[in-house]
């Protein structure tokens, strides 16, 4: 009975996707870092964060139960998109990290293109992959 009546509540509902999760980990991260604050003896500041955790909260249930399964998707697909950007551009922050030593990078001025050339060559003219512009650099 109950678990039928749930269950036509829940049917064409959105349910808990990607977004609907990154807004409930804020929301406990930031109802942590309050409890942090509050301890510290700052209680504007865990306020403000509290009601910041609140506002996650309320973004969270209304995803998970919004019936307009296609704004959601398309908020989703946007949300996937610049995580992902994201952690690209970590991702290759850390390998130019990691290989500063045998490499210096160089952005194109033109399509602002990363390219990798081995140190210790000195002058050199670099031409870009993408746009095919050539610029002077010293390796
Ligand atoms: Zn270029």
């Amino acid at each position: 009975m109950f678990k039928d009546r749930l269950q036509k509540f829940l049917s064409g509902r959105n349910g808990m996707d990607e977004l609907a999760r990154f807004y409930s980990t804020a929301a406990v991260v930031l109802l942590i870092a309050s409890l942090i604050f509050s301890a510290l003896r700052l209680p504007v500041l865990a306020f403000v964060i509290e009601l910041l955790a609140l506002v996650c909260i309320v973004m969270s249930c209304i995803r998970i139960f919004s019936r307009s399964l296609e704004k959601c998707r398309r908020r989703n697909a946007g949300y996937l998109a610049l995580r992902h950007r994201l952690s690209g551009w970590f991702v290759s922050r850390k390998a130019m990290f990691s290989q500063r030593r045998e490499y210096r990078f160089f952005k194109c001025p033109k399509c602002r293109a990363v390219m990798r050339v081995p140190r210790g060559k000195g002058n050199i003219m670099i031409k870009c992959r993408c746009c095919g512009e050539e610029f002077k650099a010293k390796s």
